[in-house]
Protein backbone atom coordinates (compact mmCIF):
# COMPACT_ATOMS: atom_id res chain seq x y z
CA UNK A 1 0.00 0.00 0.00
CA UNK A 2 1.20 3.34 -0.70
CA UNK A 3 0.89 5.56 1.96
CA UNK A 4 1.80 9.24 2.32
CA UNK A 5 4.33 11.06 3.97
CA UNK A 6 3.02 12.36 7.98
CA UNK A 7 4.39 13.49 11.07
CA UNK A 8 3.31 10.34 12.99
CA UNK A 9 6.88 9.29 13.93
CA UNK A 10 8.47 12.29 14.11
CA UNK A 11 7.83 12.45 18.13
CA UNK A 12 8.92 8.50 18.87
CA UNK A 13 12.07 9.65 16.74
CA UNK A 14 12.77 12.37 18.54
CA UNK A 15 12.11 10.91 21.81
CA UNK A 16 14.94 7.61 21.01
CA UNK A 17 17.28 10.16 19.99
CA UNK A 18 16.65 11.84 23.52
CA UNK A 19 17.38 8.31 24.52
CA UNK A 20 20.45 7.74 23.44
CA UNK A 21 22.31 11.28 23.33
CA UNK A 22 20.11 13.79 25.41
CA UNK A 23 23.25 16.51 25.44
CA UNK A 24 23.67 15.94 22.00
CA UNK A 25 20.31 16.94 21.04
CA UNK A 26 20.02 19.70 23.30
CA UNK A 27 23.47 21.03 22.88
CA UNK A 28 22.84 20.72 18.95
CA UNK A 29 19.81 22.80 19.00
CA UNK A 30 20.95 25.16 21.29
CA UNK A 31 23.95 26.00 18.78
CA UNK A 32 21.54 26.26 16.06
CA UNK A 33 19.23 28.61 17.67
CA UNK A 34 21.99 30.85 18.96
CA UNK A 35 23.61 30.88 14.88
CA UNK A 36 19.75 31.46 14.08
CA UNK A 37 20.20 34.41 16.37
CA UNK A 38 23.30 35.90 16.25
CA UNK A 39 24.07 35.59 12.64
CA UNK A 40 21.34 38.25 12.22
CA UNK A 41 23.96 40.87 14.24
CA UNK A 42 26.35 40.88 11.82
CA UNK A 43 24.61 43.24 9.52
CA UNK A 44 23.11 45.36 12.14
CA UNK A 45 26.94 45.50 14.15
CA UNK A 46 28.39 46.41 10.96
CA UNK A 47 26.29 49.09 9.50
CA UNK A 48 26.60 50.64 13.21
CA UNK A 49 30.41 49.85 13.03
CA UNK A 50 30.16 51.98 9.73
CA UNK A 51 28.72 54.81 10.98
CA UNK A 52 30.91 55.26 14.39
CA UNK A 53 33.84 54.57 12.65
CA UNK A 54 34.27 58.51 11.23
CA UNK A 55 33.54 59.96 14.27
CA UNK A 56 34.94 58.27 17.02
CA UNK A 57 35.60 59.82 19.99
CA UNK A 58 36.33 59.97 23.90
CA UNK A 59 32.60 59.04 24.35
CA UNK A 60 31.64 56.90 21.64
CA UNK A 61 35.05 54.74 21.80
CA UNK A 62 33.48 52.40 24.57
CA UNK A 63 29.96 51.95 22.84
CA UNK A 64 32.56 51.04 19.72
CA UNK A 65 34.63 48.59 21.55
CA UNK A 66 31.62 47.50 23.17
CA UNK A 67 29.90 46.44 19.85
CA UNK A 68 33.54 44.79 18.10
CA UNK A 69 33.18 42.76 20.88
CA UNK A 70 29.65 41.63 20.61
CA UNK A 71 30.69 41.03 17.12
CA UNK A 72 33.13 38.73 17.85
CA UNK A 73 31.30 37.01 20.03
CA UNK A 74 28.07 37.01 17.25
CA UNK A 75 30.81 35.33 15.41
CA UNK A 76 32.89 32.92 18.03
CA UNK A 77 30.42 31.37 20.20
CA UNK A 78 28.42 29.49 17.85
CA UNK A 79 31.64 27.98 16.23
CA UNK A 80 33.11 27.03 19.57
CA UNK A 81 29.79 25.18 20.60
CA UNK A 82 30.00 23.61 17.10
CA UNK A 83 33.47 22.30 18.06
CA UNK A 84 32.36 20.89 21.19
CA UNK A 85 29.31 19.32 19.51
CA UNK A 86 31.42 17.46 17.34
CA UNK A 87 33.83 15.86 19.90
CA UNK A 88 30.49 15.00 22.13
CA UNK A 89 29.00 13.60 18.19
CA UNK A 90 31.99 11.36 17.71
CA UNK A 91 30.83 9.54 21.06
CA UNK A 92 27.19 9.35 20.21
CA UNK A 93 28.14 8.08 16.72
CA UNK A 94 28.88 4.97 18.02
CA UNK A 95 25.68 5.25 21.06
CA UNK A 96 23.44 5.59 17.60
CA UNK A 97 24.49 2.66 15.65
CA UNK A 98 24.25 0.58 19.01
CA UNK A 99 20.89 2.14 19.78
CA UNK A 100 19.27 1.62 15.67
CA UNK A 101 20.73 -1.72 15.57
CA UNK A 102 19.72 -3.26 18.59
CA UNK A 103 16.56 -1.79 18.84
CA UNK A 104 15.68 -3.54 15.25
CA UNK A 105 17.40 -6.65 16.53
CA UNK A 106 14.99 -6.97 19.53
CA UNK A 107 11.73 -6.13 17.77
CA UNK A 108 12.69 -8.71 15.05
CA UNK A 109 13.45 -11.27 17.64
CA UNK A 110 9.95 -11.36 18.65
CA UNK A 111 8.28 -11.24 14.99
CA UNK A 112 5.84 -13.91 14.48
CA UNK A 113 7.40 -16.42 12.49
CA UNK A 114 4.32 -16.66 9.93
CA UNK A 115 4.91 -13.22 9.43
CA UNK A 116 8.50 -13.44 7.68
CA UNK A 117 6.02 -15.47 5.22
CA UNK A 118 4.19 -11.88 4.03
CA UNK A 119 5.75 -10.22 1.27
CA UNK A 120 5.32 -6.72 2.94
CA UNK A 121 6.65 -7.61 5.87
CA UNK A 122 9.24 -8.71 4.18
CA UNK A 123 9.31 -5.56 2.13
CA UNK A 124 8.91 -3.28 5.25
CA UNK A 125 12.43 -5.47 6.85
CA UNK A 126 14.50 -4.89 3.87
CA UNK A 127 13.49 -0.85 3.89
CA UNK A 128 13.99 -0.68 7.76
CA UNK A 129 17.37 -2.34 7.70
CA UNK A 130 18.46 -0.01 4.79
CA UNK A 131 17.11 2.86 7.19
CA UNK A 132 19.10 2.04 9.82
CA UNK A 133 22.40 0.68 7.38
CA UNK A 134 23.02 3.14 5.51
CA UNK A 135 20.35 6.47 6.62
CA UNK A 136 20.93 5.69 10.35
CA UNK A 137 17.39 6.06 10.71
CA UNK A 138 16.40 9.30 12.96
CA UNK A 139 20.02 10.75 13.62
CA UNK A 140 20.65 12.06 10.38
CA UNK A 141 17.07 13.66 10.37
CA UNK A 142 17.32 15.35 13.36
CA UNK A 143 20.78 16.90 11.50
CA UNK A 144 18.85 18.33 8.78
CA UNK A 145 16.45 19.50 10.88
CA UNK A 146 19.01 21.50 13.21
CA UNK A 147 20.09 22.82 9.87
CA UNK A 148 16.56 23.81 8.86
CA UNK A 149 15.85 25.17 12.29
CA UNK A 150 18.50 27.45 12.16
CA UNK A 151 18.22 28.59 8.47
CA UNK A 152 14.36 29.32 9.64
CA UNK A 153 15.76 31.57 12.19
CA UNK A 154 18.09 33.29 10.08
CA UNK A 155 15.14 34.30 7.82
CA UNK A 156 12.85 35.23 10.26
CA UNK A 157 15.45 37.52 12.20
CA UNK A 158 16.51 38.67 8.97
CA UNK A 159 12.85 39.99 8.03
CA UNK A 160 12.94 41.65 10.96
CA UNK A 161 16.17 43.56 10.07
CA UNK A 162 15.42 44.13 7.04
CA UNK A 163 11.97 45.54 8.12
CA UNK A 164 13.65 47.98 10.39
CA UNK A 165 15.31 49.54 7.66
CA UNK A 166 12.49 50.03 5.76
CA UNK A 167 9.11 48.54 5.69
CA UNK A 168 9.26 48.46 1.86
CA UNK A 169 11.68 46.26 1.80
CA UNK A 170 9.35 43.51 3.41
CA UNK A 171 7.77 42.68 0.35
CA UNK A 172 10.50 41.79 -1.74
CA UNK A 173 12.24 39.64 1.07
CA UNK A 174 9.30 37.60 1.69
CA UNK A 175 8.09 37.20 -1.90
CA UNK A 176 11.48 35.93 -2.47
CA UNK A 177 11.44 33.29 0.43
CA UNK A 178 8.05 31.85 0.22
CA UNK A 179 7.25 30.50 -3.17
CA UNK A 180 10.93 29.00 -3.83
CA UNK A 181 10.20 26.94 -0.35
CA UNK A 182 6.72 26.06 -1.50
CA UNK A 183 8.00 25.00 -4.53
CA UNK A 184 10.71 22.63 -3.13
CA UNK A 185 8.20 20.77 -0.60
CA UNK A 186 5.80 20.03 -3.28
CA UNK A 187 8.31 18.72 -5.61
CA UNK A 188 9.79 16.58 -2.85
CA UNK A 189 6.24 15.33 -2.04
CA UNK A 190 5.44 14.22 -5.40
CA UNK A 191 9.11 12.82 -5.34
CA UNK A 192 7.95 10.89 -1.88
CA UNK A 193 4.93 9.22 -3.51
CA UNK A 194 6.72 7.91 -6.62
CA UNK A 195 9.62 6.73 -4.87
CA UNK A 196 6.88 4.75 -2.55
CA UNK A 197 4.53 3.83 -5.40
CA UNK A 198 7.74 1.90 -7.03
CA UNK A 199 8.58 -0.01 -4.09
CA UNK A 200 7.55 -3.55 -5.83
CA UNK A 201 9.34 -2.97 -9.01
CA UNK A 202 12.95 -1.58 -6.84
CA UNK A 203 12.44 -4.62 -4.61
CA UNK A 204 12.70 -6.59 -7.90
CA UNK A 205 15.83 -4.47 -8.89
CA UNK A 206 17.36 -5.02 -5.88
CA UNK A 207 16.30 -8.96 -5.86
CA UNK A 208 17.76 -9.23 -9.89
CA UNK A 209 20.98 -7.44 -8.33
CA UNK A 210 21.22 -9.98 -6.02
CA UNK A 211 21.57 -13.61 -8.26
CA UNK A 212 23.91 -11.41 -9.85
CA UNK A 213 26.40 -11.42 -7.56
CA UNK A 214 25.94 -14.48 -5.24
CA UNK A 215 27.64 -17.48 -6.33
CA UNK A 216 25.33 -20.56 -6.98
CA UNK A 217 23.00 -18.11 -9.31
CA UNK A 218 25.92 -16.63 -11.33
CA UNK A 219 27.40 -20.72 -11.59
CA UNK A 220 23.61 -21.55 -12.48
CA UNK A 221 22.82 -18.63 -15.15
CA UNK A 222 26.56 -19.40 -16.62
CA UNK A 223 26.42 -22.81 -17.30
CA UNK A 224 22.41 -23.17 -18.49
CA UNK A 225 23.17 -19.81 -20.54
CA UNK A 226 20.42 -17.05 -19.48
CA UNK A 227 22.22 -14.29 -17.68
CA UNK A 228 20.89 -12.18 -20.83
CA UNK A 229 17.73 -13.03 -20.34
CA UNK A 230 18.34 -11.84 -16.51
CA UNK A 231 20.38 -8.93 -17.48
CA UNK A 232 17.43 -8.04 -19.90
CA UNK A 233 14.72 -8.33 -17.43
CA UNK A 234 17.16 -6.55 -14.67
CA UNK A 235 17.55 -3.38 -17.57
CA UNK A 236 14.05 -3.59 -18.47
CA UNK A 237 12.95 -2.66 -14.94
CA UNK A 238 15.86 -0.37 -14.20
CA UNK A 239 14.31 1.94 -17.55
CA UNK A 240 10.91 1.76 -16.53
CA UNK A 241 11.91 3.18 -12.46
CA UNK A 242 14.56 5.71 -13.90
CA UNK A 243 12.29 6.58 -16.91
CA UNK A 244 9.56 7.21 -13.67
CA UNK A 245 12.11 9.15 -11.87
CA UNK A 246 13.35 11.30 -15.11
CA UNK A 247 10.16 12.68 -15.64
CA UNK A 248 9.52 14.16 -12.59
CA UNK A 249 12.39 15.33 -11.83
CA UNK A 250 12.05 16.89 -15.38
CA UNK A 251 8.87 18.71 -13.18
CA UNK A 252 10.90 19.54 -10.29
CA UNK A 253 13.44 21.23 -12.20
CA UNK A 254 11.16 23.66 -14.30
CA UNK A 255 9.35 24.81 -11.01
CA UNK A 256 12.50 25.27 -9.45
CA UNK A 257 13.49 27.49 -12.60
CA UNK A 258 10.92 29.31 -11.70
CA UNK A 259 11.46 29.91 -8.20
CA UNK A 260 14.58 30.51 -8.93
CA UNK A 261 13.37 33.58 -11.09
CA UNK A 262 11.12 34.94 -8.34
CA UNK A 263 14.01 35.15 -6.17
CA UNK A 264 16.14 36.60 -8.08
CA UNK A 265 13.91 39.37 -8.74
CA UNK A 266 12.85 40.01 -5.84
CA UNK A 267 16.81 40.27 -4.85
CA UNK A 268 16.98 42.50 -7.54
CA UNK A 269 14.18 44.43 -7.00
CA UNK A 270 14.91 44.83 -3.19
CA UNK A 271 18.65 45.88 -4.26
CA UNK A 272 16.89 49.01 -6.49
CA UNK A 273 15.09 50.00 -3.23
CA UNK A 274 17.60 49.91 -0.59
CA UNK A 275 19.86 52.01 -3.93
CA UNK A 276 16.54 55.05 -4.05
CA UNK A 277 15.73 54.72 -0.41
CA UNK A 278 19.84 55.67 -0.09
CA UNK A 279 19.68 58.42 -2.64
CA UNK A 280 16.97 59.82 -0.89
CA UNK A 281 18.67 60.20 2.31
CA UNK A 282 16.05 57.57 4.09
CA UNK A 283 19.22 54.94 4.31
CA UNK A 284 23.16 56.25 5.64
CA UNK A 285 25.90 54.19 3.35
CA UNK A 286 26.27 52.05 6.51
CA UNK A 287 22.34 50.97 6.57
CA UNK A 288 22.77 50.46 2.43
CA UNK A 289 26.13 48.08 2.97
CA UNK A 290 24.23 46.05 5.85
CA UNK A 291 20.83 45.72 3.49
CA UNK A 292 23.11 44.23 0.90
CA UNK A 293 24.50 41.88 3.29
CA UNK A 294 21.45 41.40 4.96
CA UNK A 295 19.80 40.30 1.28
CA UNK A 296 23.07 38.28 0.62
CA UNK A 297 22.62 36.42 3.63
CA UNK A 298 19.05 35.55 3.21
CA UNK A 299 19.79 34.60 -0.11
CA UNK A 300 22.40 31.58 1.24
CA UNK A 301 19.89 30.57 3.89
CA UNK A 302 17.41 30.67 1.29
CA UNK A 303 19.78 28.13 -0.32
CA UNK A 304 20.15 26.32 2.82
CA UNK A 305 16.80 25.94 3.95
CA UNK A 306 15.62 24.93 0.30
CA UNK A 307 18.38 21.99 0.18
CA UNK A 308 18.30 21.28 3.60
CA UNK A 309 14.29 20.88 3.50
CA UNK A 310 14.57 18.45 0.86
CA UNK A 311 17.26 16.61 2.88
CA UNK A 312 14.99 16.37 5.87
CA UNK A 313 11.95 15.35 4.04
CA UNK A 314 14.08 12.42 2.27
CA UNK A 315 15.67 11.66 5.24
CA UNK A 316 12.24 11.19 7.49
CA UNK A 317 11.08 9.04 5.00
CA UNK A 318 13.75 6.67 6.25
CA UNK A 319 12.21 7.19 9.66
CA UNK A 320 9.08 6.38 8.39
CA UNK A 321 10.46 2.94 6.95
CA UNK A 322 12.55 2.43 10.29
CA UNK A 323 9.33 2.82 12.62
CA UNK A 324 6.98 1.20 9.86
CA UNK A 325 9.04 -2.08 10.56
CA UNK A 326 7.84 -1.71 14.43
CA UNK A 327 4.26 -2.42 13.22
CA UNK A 328 4.67 -5.72 12.49
CA UNK A 329 3.42 -8.63 14.74
CA UNK A 330 4.80 -9.98 17.43
CA UNK A 331 4.69 -12.98 19.61
CA UNK A 332 3.49 -13.23 23.16
CA UNK A 333 5.76 -13.17 25.35
CA UNK A 334 4.14 -13.75 28.08
CA UNK A 335 1.36 -16.86 28.93
CA UNK A 336 1.79 -19.99 31.15
CA UNK A 337 4.57 -21.78 32.32
CA UNK A 338 5.65 -24.77 30.25
CA UNK A 339 4.19 -27.78 32.65
CA UNK A 340 6.65 -30.27 31.63
CA UNK A 341 9.31 -27.82 32.61
CA UNK A 342 7.84 -27.16 36.28
CA UNK A 343 9.60 -29.48 38.27
CA UNK A 344 6.89 -29.46 40.72
CA UNK A 345 3.66 -29.57 38.46
CA UNK A 346 1.68 -32.39 38.95
CA UNK A 347 1.92 -35.21 36.18
CA UNK A 348 -0.20 -34.55 33.17
CA UNK A 349 -3.37 -37.57 33.30
CA UNK A 350 -2.48 -40.60 31.24
CA UNK A 351 -4.43 -39.97 28.39
CA UNK A 352 -3.27 -36.31 27.96
CA UNK A 353 0.47 -36.65 28.05
CA UNK A 354 2.44 -36.36 24.37
CA UNK A 355 1.09 -34.02 21.67
CA UNK A 356 -2.42 -33.45 20.08
CA UNK A 357 -3.76 -31.67 16.99
CA UNK A 358 -7.12 -31.38 16.73
CA UNK A 359 -8.64 -29.41 13.76
CA UNK A 360 -6.05 -27.40 13.14
CA UNK A 361 -6.27 -25.09 10.51
CA UNK A 362 -3.58 -22.69 9.03
CA UNK A 363 -2.87 -20.32 6.41
CA UNK A 364 0.17 -18.63 4.52
CA UNK A 365 -0.31 -14.40 5.15
CA UNK A 366 -1.75 -13.31 1.59
CA UNK A 367 -2.71 -16.78 0.66
CA UNK A 368 -6.61 -17.79 -1.01
CA UNK A 369 -6.64 -20.95 0.57
CA UNK A 370 -5.72 -22.58 4.09
CA UNK A 371 -2.94 -25.35 3.78
CA UNK A 372 -3.76 -27.17 6.56
CA UNK A 373 -7.27 -28.05 6.11
CA UNK A 374 -8.49 -29.48 9.66
CA UNK A 375 -5.46 -31.75 10.86
CA UNK A 376 -6.15 -33.81 13.86
CA UNK A 377 -3.20 -36.08 14.87
CA UNK A 378 -1.88 -38.06 18.20
CA UNK A 379 1.91 -38.05 18.83
CA UNK A 380 2.51 -39.89 22.31
CA UNK A 381 5.51 -39.12 24.46
CA UNK A 382 9.06 -40.52 23.32
CA UNK A 383 6.97 -42.06 20.15
CA UNK A 384 9.24 -42.09 16.62
CA UNK A 385 6.67 -40.86 14.09
CA UNK A 386 7.14 -40.59 10.22
CA UNK A 387 5.37 -37.97 8.04
CA UNK A 388 4.87 -38.85 4.26
CA UNK A 389 2.67 -37.33 1.54
CA UNK A 390 3.58 -35.67 -2.07
CA UNK A 391 4.83 -32.54 -2.84
CA UNK A 392 2.95 -30.15 -1.26
CA UNK A 393 0.88 -31.56 0.63
CA UNK A 394 1.57 -29.71 3.84
CA UNK A 395 3.94 -31.59 5.85
CA UNK A 396 6.75 -29.03 5.93
CA UNK A 397 3.66 -26.47 7.75
CA UNK A 398 2.29 -29.03 9.50
CA UNK A 399 6.08 -29.49 11.27
CA UNK A 400 6.29 -25.32 12.04
CA UNK A 401 2.91 -25.46 13.39
CA UNK A 402 3.04 -28.91 15.33
CA UNK A 403 6.40 -26.72 17.00
CA UNK A 404 4.18 -23.47 17.72
CA UNK A 405 6.45 -21.81 14.96
CA UNK A 406 3.54 -20.96 13.42
CA UNK A 407 0.64 -20.10 15.26
CA UNK A 408 -2.61 -22.26 13.83
CA UNK A 409 -5.63 -20.27 12.33
CA UNK A 410 -8.14 -22.12 14.61
CA UNK A 411 -8.27 -25.69 15.92
CA UNK A 412 -6.15 -26.77 19.08
CA UNK A 413 -2.78 -28.16 20.02
CA UNK A 414 -2.54 -29.46 23.33
CA UNK A 415 1.05 -30.95 24.90
CA UNK A 416 0.82 -33.09 27.99
CA UNK A 417 -2.75 -31.26 28.02
CA UNK A 418 -1.87 -27.89 27.73
CA UNK A 419 -2.95 -25.04 25.08
CA UNK A 420 0.58 -24.37 22.89
CA UNK A 421 -0.95 -20.69 22.48
CA UNK A 422 -0.93 -20.39 26.31
CA UNK A 423 2.62 -21.53 26.52
CA UNK A 424 5.28 -18.84 27.12
CA UNK A 425 7.21 -19.23 23.61
CA UNK A 426 11.03 -19.34 25.09
CA UNK A 427 9.97 -22.19 27.58
CA UNK A 428 8.05 -23.97 24.15
CA UNK A 429 11.38 -23.61 22.01
CA UNK A 430 13.44 -24.43 24.91
CA UNK A 431 11.94 -28.04 24.26
CA UNK A 432 12.09 -28.27 20.93
CA UNK A 433 14.73 -28.95 18.12
CA UNK A 434 13.56 -28.00 14.86
CA UNK A 435 15.91 -28.59 11.55
CA UNK A 436 14.09 -27.42 8.10
CA UNK A 437 14.94 -27.98 4.48
CA UNK A 438 16.44 -24.84 4.75
CA UNK A 439 18.78 -25.18 7.74
CA UNK A 440 21.58 -22.20 7.28
CA UNK A 441 25.26 -23.01 6.54
CA UNK A 442 26.85 -21.31 9.08
CA UNK A 443 30.36 -19.62 8.11
CA UNK A 444 31.95 -20.37 12.05
CA UNK A 445 33.90 -23.48 12.70
CA UNK A 446 32.64 -26.81 12.81
CA UNK A 447 32.05 -27.22 16.49
CA UNK A 448 29.69 -23.70 16.62
CA UNK A 449 27.97 -25.62 13.81
CA UNK A 450 27.08 -28.01 15.90
CA UNK A 451 26.70 -26.89 19.06
CA UNK A 452 25.05 -23.22 18.22
CA UNK A 453 21.56 -24.85 19.14
CA UNK A 454 22.68 -25.69 22.97
CA UNK A 455 25.26 -23.05 23.17
CA UNK A 456 26.44 -23.51 26.91
CA UNK A 457 27.53 -27.35 26.05
CA UNK A 458 30.05 -25.74 22.79
CA UNK A 459 33.21 -27.90 25.21
CA UNK A 460 30.97 -31.07 25.94
CA UNK A 461 33.55 -33.46 23.80
CA UNK A 462 31.35 -36.39 24.75
CA UNK A 463 27.96 -35.24 23.77
CA UNK A 464 29.37 -33.77 20.41
CA UNK A 465 31.62 -37.20 19.79
CA UNK A 466 28.03 -39.29 20.27
CA UNK A 467 25.91 -36.87 18.02
CA UNK A 468 29.00 -36.70 15.33
CA UNK A 469 29.66 -40.25 15.32
CA UNK A 470 25.37 -40.69 14.27
CA UNK A 471 25.72 -38.59 11.33
CA UNK A 472 29.13 -40.71 10.49
CA UNK A 473 31.26 -37.44 10.87
CA UNK A 474 33.96 -38.68 12.60
CA UNK A 475 36.63 -38.93 9.70
CA UNK A 476 35.50 -36.00 8.31
CA UNK A 477 36.46 -34.06 11.43
CA UNK A 478 39.77 -35.56 11.32
CA UNK A 479 40.79 -35.02 7.61
CA UNK A 480 39.55 -31.18 7.80
CA UNK A 481 41.58 -30.55 10.92
CA UNK A 482 38.95 -31.12 13.99
CA UNK A 483 36.25 -29.49 15.33
CA UNK A 484 37.56 -25.86 15.35
CA UNK A 485 38.53 -25.31 11.88
CA UNK A 486 36.33 -22.42 9.82
CA UNK A 487 33.60 -23.93 7.48
CA UNK A 488 32.37 -22.45 4.71
CA UNK A 489 34.17 -19.98 1.93
CA UNK A 490 32.80 -16.84 2.71
CA UNK A 491 35.84 -16.56 5.12
CA UNK A 492 38.29 -18.63 3.67
CA UNK A 493 37.34 -21.53 5.53
CA UNK A 494 37.05 -25.23 4.66
CA UNK A 495 33.44 -25.86 2.35
CA UNK A 496 31.54 -29.00 3.01
CA UNK A 497 29.46 -30.97 0.22
CA UNK A 498 25.26 -30.46 0.39
CA UNK A 499 24.97 -33.87 1.91
CA UNK A 500 27.98 -33.16 4.22
CA UNK A 501 26.00 -29.87 5.34
CA UNK A 502 22.94 -31.48 5.81
CA UNK A 503 24.75 -34.00 8.46
CA UNK A 504 25.89 -30.97 9.88
CA UNK A 505 22.51 -29.55 10.62
CA UNK A 506 21.15 -33.09 11.79
CA UNK A 507 24.34 -33.08 14.32
CA UNK A 508 23.16 -29.64 15.15
CA UNK A 509 19.21 -30.88 15.98
CA UNK A 510 20.58 -33.81 17.97
CA UNK A 511 22.90 -31.48 20.11
CA UNK A 512 20.30 -29.38 21.17
CA UNK A 513 19.01 -32.24 24.10
CA UNK A 514 15.20 -31.33 23.92
CA UNK A 515 11.79 -33.24 24.09
CA UNK A 516 10.59 -33.27 20.97
CA UNK A 517 13.00 -33.38 17.70
CA UNK A 518 11.60 -32.88 14.23
CA UNK A 519 13.53 -33.23 11.04
CA UNK A 520 11.93 -32.00 8.11
CA UNK A 521 13.39 -34.18 5.17
CA UNK A 522 16.62 -34.55 6.64
CA UNK A 523 18.73 -36.89 4.54
CA UNK A 524 17.35 -35.57 0.97
CA UNK A 525 21.08 -35.07 0.10
CA UNK A 526 22.17 -38.26 1.26
CA UNK A 527 23.22 -41.56 -0.54
CA UNK A 528 20.62 -44.14 0.31
CA UNK A 529 23.17 -46.43 2.26
CA UNK A 530 24.38 -43.50 4.56
CA UNK A 531 20.44 -42.13 4.67
CA UNK A 532 19.91 -45.60 6.40
CA UNK A 533 23.25 -45.53 8.94
CA UNK A 534 22.10 -41.96 9.60
CA UNK A 535 18.13 -42.72 10.09
CA UNK A 536 19.04 -45.33 12.45
CA UNK A 537 21.61 -44.16 14.55
CA UNK A 538 19.63 -41.00 14.96
CA UNK A 539 16.32 -43.31 16.71
CA UNK A 540 18.76 -45.36 18.46
CA UNK A 541 20.45 -41.89 19.84
CA UNK A 542 17.18 -40.43 21.01
CA UNK A 543 15.53 -42.97 22.37
CA UNK A 544 12.77 -42.01 24.95
CA UNK A 545 12.85 -38.93 23.22
CA UNK A 546 9.62 -37.99 20.49
CA UNK A 547 10.67 -37.50 17.35
CA UNK A 548 9.01 -36.38 14.04
CA UNK A 549 10.55 -36.87 10.79
CA UNK A 550 9.10 -35.53 7.69
CA UNK A 551 10.36 -37.32 4.53
CA UNK A 552 9.09 -38.10 1.11
CA UNK A 553 11.05 -41.17 0.91
CA UNK A 554 8.94 -44.08 2.46
CA UNK A 555 12.25 -46.44 3.56
CA UNK A 556 12.09 -44.79 6.86
CA UNK A 557 8.81 -45.84 7.81
CA UNK A 558 9.64 -49.27 8.51
CA UNK A 559 11.23 -48.18 11.85
CA UNK A 560 8.60 -45.70 13.07
CA UNK A 561 6.45 -46.17 15.64
CA UNK A 562 3.33 -44.47 13.75
CA UNK A 563 3.36 -43.41 9.98
CA UNK A 564 1.18 -40.05 9.66
CA UNK A 565 0.20 -39.85 5.32
CA UNK A 566 -1.06 -36.30 4.49
CA UNK A 567 -3.04 -35.23 1.41
CA UNK A 568 -4.30 -31.73 0.67
CA UNK A 569 -3.80 -30.56 3.92
CA UNK A 570 -5.20 -33.49 6.13
CA UNK A 571 -4.18 -36.53 7.55
CA UNK A 572 -5.95 -39.41 5.33
CA UNK A 573 -3.79 -42.07 7.23
CA UNK A 574 -2.33 -43.05 10.56
CA UNK A 575 -0.96 -46.54 11.30
CA UNK A 576 2.21 -48.64 11.39
CA UNK A 577 3.84 -49.19 8.12
CA UNK A 578 2.79 -52.95 8.33
CA UNK A 579 -0.90 -51.71 8.68
CA UNK A 580 -0.50 -49.01 5.94
CA UNK A 581 0.78 -51.21 3.21
CA UNK A 582 -1.69 -53.43 3.95
CA UNK A 583 -4.91 -51.09 3.93
CA UNK A 584 -3.87 -50.36 0.14
CA UNK A 585 -4.16 -46.57 0.30
CA UNK A 586 -2.25 -43.20 -0.22
CA UNK A 587 0.61 -44.84 1.76
CA UNK A 588 0.56 -48.13 -0.31
CA UNK A 589 0.10 -46.50 -3.30
CA UNK A 590 3.48 -44.15 -2.22
CA UNK A 591 5.56 -47.22 -1.43
CA UNK A 592 4.39 -49.08 -4.50
CA UNK A 593 5.62 -46.25 -6.25
CA UNK A 594 8.80 -45.72 -4.20
CA UNK A 595 9.42 -49.14 -4.75
CA UNK A 596 9.38 -49.76 -8.42
CA UNK A 597 12.44 -47.68 -8.39
CA UNK A 598 14.53 -49.95 -6.03
P1 LIG B 1 5.26 -30.18 1.66
O1 LIG B 1 6.21 -30.04 2.79
O2 LIG B 1 4.29 -31.30 1.86
O3 LIG B 1 5.92 -30.28 0.33
P2 LIG B 1 4.51 -27.47 2.29
O4 LIG B 1 3.99 -27.51 3.67
O5 LIG B 1 5.89 -26.97 2.09
O6 LIG B 1 4.33 -28.90 1.59
O7 LIG B 1 3.55 -26.57 1.40
C1 LIG B 1 2.18 -26.85 1.28
C2 LIG B 1 1.54 -25.78 0.41
O8 LIG B 1 1.56 -24.56 1.13
C3 LIG B 1 2.30 -25.48 -0.88
O9 LIG B 1 1.79 -26.21 -1.95
C4 LIG B 1 2.06 -24.02 -1.11
O10 LIG B 1 0.91 -23.86 -1.91
C5 LIG B 1 1.75 -23.48 0.27
N1 LIG B 1 2.84 -22.65 0.79
C6 LIG B 1 4.01 -23.07 1.28
N2 LIG B 1 4.74 -22.02 1.69
C7 LIG B 1 4.03 -20.93 1.45
C8 LIG B 1 4.22 -19.52 1.65
N3 LIG B 1 5.33 -19.05 2.20
N4 LIG B 1 3.25 -18.67 1.28
C9 LIG B 1 2.11 -19.14 0.73
N5 LIG B 1 1.86 -20.45 0.50
C10 LIG B 1 2.80 -21.33 0.86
Amino acid sequence: MTKNMSGRYFGRCIQDIMRFMPLLFWGKLFTSIAEGILKVWHPLLIAEIFQLAPELNDVNIRIFKRKIIFLCICIGFPSVCTLLLRAVGLYGECRKETFYGSKMYEFARKMRLEALEDKTVLDGFRKADAAYSQHLAGSRMLSYLLIDVEAALLCISTFFVVGSFSVWLLPGAVLGVVPHLLIEYISERRRNKVYRGQSAKRRRLAYLWRLFCTKEPVKEMRTMGFQEFLKKKWVRTNVDVVQEMEELELKAVRLSALGVLVRNCCYVANVAIALVLMLQGELAAGQFAACLMAFGLLQDQLFMLSSFVTAFLQSYHHVEEYYDFFQAETEDEGGEPCHSMEENHARPAKGETGIKLRNVHFRYPGAEQDTLNGVDLDIRKGEHIVIVGVNGSGKTTLSKVLTGAYRAASGEIRYDGQNISKIRKKELYRDISLVSQDFVHYNFSFRENICISDFEHMRDEGRIRKVTDVVGMQELIQSIGGLDVQLGREFGGCELSGGEWQKVAIARGLFRDSELIVLDEPTSALDPLVEYEVLTGFLNLIQGRTSVVISHRVGICRHADKVVVMKEGKVVECGSHEELKSAGGEYARIWGEQAKWY
